[in-house]
């Protein structure tokens, strides 16, 4: 921290990719206007404004970011940093292994240069320290671990671990960022609705043969739904240029230890016969990763002042691409809210700071999102039961929606601008 004070108008914790982009939103919207805010994270922060990454390697994890992140990134001043790295996802194409159903999604057909991007997780996290290095009025703490939060009449408190050794902050609103595994939620009482589909995501970087020409694909297979996305080309040591795309396979719990233990060769095969050759042979696959795949959503997402965000306040299956695409409208519509808020408000600071950490404003933050979140989710957990099931009828009924979304332009358009994150 930059400073002694320990009173802030709003703290945000948790530095990741959804606390990091809230604070950098709330803070060129609302700085001028005399807000405080400080942001809290248990990482260190790269505390240099140097935006150079090196090289990301063959393995780099990434994200699909959606037309509409990109749009929100491009407001808010960080997509110039981000779109050099960036794999354009200009066509989607979507089948069902061993049947005829197929459908494509086209960039152009929407009229948008790129159905989404691709980026490895590395440039954003850069992009989003660098950025709330350098605005001024906005105070960073970490690496700080928050241990304990109370409620207070006037907000909340929160005791903190760093370096400096125990700290006591106050402020008129949370925002809790945290992920949601930090067991602060829990310390506060909020519970979470769990779903488990007995699923793992395998993550993997694949190289192929032939590049990608901006195509992904979403496949699904006798053991579960596969995605493939572009990813920028990378140099093998020995100088050749490798096709990469980013591997997310979902399969039954039972098939993660098999899966993940197949030595490369084997795995390469099963993964091409289940993918087919439509970039060519598979040459290449990097470090394997599993993550469980569940649905939570917390039981609350408001309290008199206190609001969650990110995987905090929803963790979506990672297959369809959504989660972070669905924060960064949560986060923009709260920050959006706020600024406003505090600019119409009378000019004495605690009644401002009462007016954002109350219940009836933060409702009207939920209201807003409220019809976004659940459609979100219904359409990520929908993909998910469809095309995870092998039972005849649902497999005659998603091939006869397959081809009838590639005969029928509203329907593609329809399931297009979910995938876009446009509401
Ligand atoms: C395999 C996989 C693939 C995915 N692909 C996509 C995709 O293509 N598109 C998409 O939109 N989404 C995708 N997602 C989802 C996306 O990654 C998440 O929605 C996003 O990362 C959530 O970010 P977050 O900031 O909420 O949480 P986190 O990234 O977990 O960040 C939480 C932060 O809080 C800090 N913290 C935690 N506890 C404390 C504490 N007590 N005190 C201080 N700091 C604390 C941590 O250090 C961390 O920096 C994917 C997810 C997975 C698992």
């Amino acid at each position: 921290m930059k400073n002694s004070n320990t009173h802030y108008d709003i703290v945000v914790v948790g530095g990741g990719l959804v606390g990091g982009s809230f604070a950098i939103m709330l803070h060129q919207l609302a700085a001028d206007a005399g807000l405080r805010i400080l942001i809290v994270d248990a990482r260190p922060f790269n505390a240099s404004s140097d935006k150079t990454v090196t090289q990301p390697d063959f393995d780099a994890r990434s994200t699909a970011l959606s037309w509409g992140s990109r749009n929100i990134y491009e407001k808010f001043g960080l997509w110039s940093d981000l779109s050099p790295h960036a794999a354009a996802i200009r066509q989607i194409h979507v089948s069902d292994r061993g049947h005829p159903g197929v459908t494509r999604l086209q960039a152009d057909e929407m009229d948008v240069e790129a159905l989404g991007y691709v980026l490895e997780n590395q440039y954003l996290s850069q992009a989003i320290q660098s950025a709330l290095v350098v605005s001024n009025n906005l105070e960073i703490c970490a690496p700080a671990q928050v241990v304990e939060i109370q409620h207070q009449p006037d907000g909340m408190r929160l005791n903190l671990d760093s370096h400096n050794g125990a700290q006591q902050i106050d402020c008129s609103l949370l925002v809790l960022a945290d992920g949601g595994r930090s067991g602060l939620m829990e310390s506060l009482g909020i519970t979470t609705q769990k779903h488990h589909y007995n699923q793992h995501a395998i993550i993997a970087n694949v190289a192929f043969e032939r590049p990608h020409q901006g195509q992904a694909f979403e496949r699904f297979t006798d053991n579960g739904p596969l995605a493939m996305l572009p990813l920028p080309d990378s140099q093998a040591p020995d100088g050749v240029t490798l096709h990469r795309a980013a591997l997310v396979w979902t399969v039954p719990d039972t098939d993660k230890a098999r899966t993940l233990s197949l030595d490369d060769a084997t795995f390469l095969a099963a993964l091409q016969d289940r993918f087919g050759y439509r970039l060519g042979r598979l040459t290449r696959v990097g470090q394997r990763n599993a993550y469980p795949l569940s649905l939570m959503e917390a039981s609350e997402q408001i309290r008199p002042g206190l609001v969650l965000l990110g995987n905090a306040a929803h963790t979506l299956h990672p297959v369809a691409g959504q989660g972070l695409n669905l924060a960064l409208r949560d986060c923009e519509a709260l920050a959006s809210l706020l600024a406003r808020q505090w600019q119409i408000n009378s000019s004495e600071a605690n009644i401002r700071g009462k007016e954002i950490g109350s219940y009836r404003f933060l409702e009207s933050y939920l209201n807003k999102q409220a019809q976004d979140q659940q459609r979100t989710v219904m359409f990520s957990d929908l993909t998910t039961r469809l095309f995870s099931n092998q039972q005849p009828a649902l497999t005659l009924g998603r091939n006869l929606g397959l081809l009838s979304m590639d005969l029928l332009p509203p329907a593609r358009h329809w399931f297009a601008r979910q995938a876009m994150g446009l509401r």
